[in-house]
């Protein structure tokens, strides 16, 4: 593995690896912990507690369904993943019933993959309409009393060469300056770049990469990067 920044948030993601991979992760020092899928999330963040793993901030990687909002805001600390304002409005909901505050990334699309979940910011620097639209979202899930919006997330296609995410990254990063530029007080956390290209991720500003196979070598289960919950 590449060294990577101290300033940079590692999420070590567990997803389809058995829990005791959770604690190897936990006792080398990783508190960070990525997860997509809810269901499979319990169980680990049961274990977790059982066996007094302390400490671990527990983030939602994938996209959430809605029949699943309820129980995503209650296990995770972090929902990386919010890829529209109505899941936003049920998080903050449900985290407002909870008595508890959320951390959330707003997904981005920028490649316009038309699987992909996020809101759709391809070409956004052509398209002062996408951005303004954008705003909106950004607003309203910034005025909830039970989010915290920390910034950016964004899933770039597979690429056989890392290099051709460049452009991506270097996009979002851009995108969040633009952002906080005009809506002060927008979180300027920066989540982008996995096992194949992390790298270049952190090179073009990356706060926060989510490693899974980096870190723990091939998943078991062979599973679409593009979550699904
Ligand atoms: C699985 C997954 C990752 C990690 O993928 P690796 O290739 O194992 O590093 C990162 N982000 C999301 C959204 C994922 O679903």
């Amino acid at each position: 593995m590449q060294s990577i920044p101290t300033g940079v948030t590692v999420v070590a993601v567990t997803k389809t690896f058995p829990f005791n991979i959770v604690e190897e992760a936990y006792h080398s020092g990783f508190r960070h912990i990525g997860e997509n899928r809810v269901e499979e999330a319990r169980e680990k963040i049961e274990h977790a507690q059982k066996n007094t793993l302390k400490g671990i901030v527990w983030h939602m990687i994938g996209h959430v369904q809605s029949r699943k909002i309820r129980d995503a805001a209650a296990l995770f600390d972090w929902v990386d993943s919010v890829d529209s304002s109505r899941i936003a409005r049920k998080l903050d909901e449900e985290a407002g019933r909870l008595g508890k505050k959320l951390h959330v990334l707003l997904e981005v699309n920028l490649s316009g993959e038309a699987t992909k979940y996020g809101f759709d910011l391809a070409g956004w620097e052509n398209n002062p309409e996408k951005l303004q639209h954008f705003h909106v979202s950004i607003h309203e899930s910034m005025s909830m009393k039970h989010l915290i919006v920390e910034g950016l997330m964004t899933m770039p296609p597979y690429m056989t060469d890392p290099e051709d995410n460049r452009p991506i990254f270097q996009s979002l990063k851009r995108l969040s300056k633009t952002i906080r530029a005009q809506i002060p007080g927008f979180g300027a956390e920066l989540s982008m770049g996995t096992s194949q290209d992390y790298w270049v991720a952190v090179e073009e500003g990356a706060t926060q990469i989510r490693l899974g196979e980096a870190i723990f070598g091939r998943r078991p289960k062979k599973i679409s990067n593009c979550p699904n919950s």
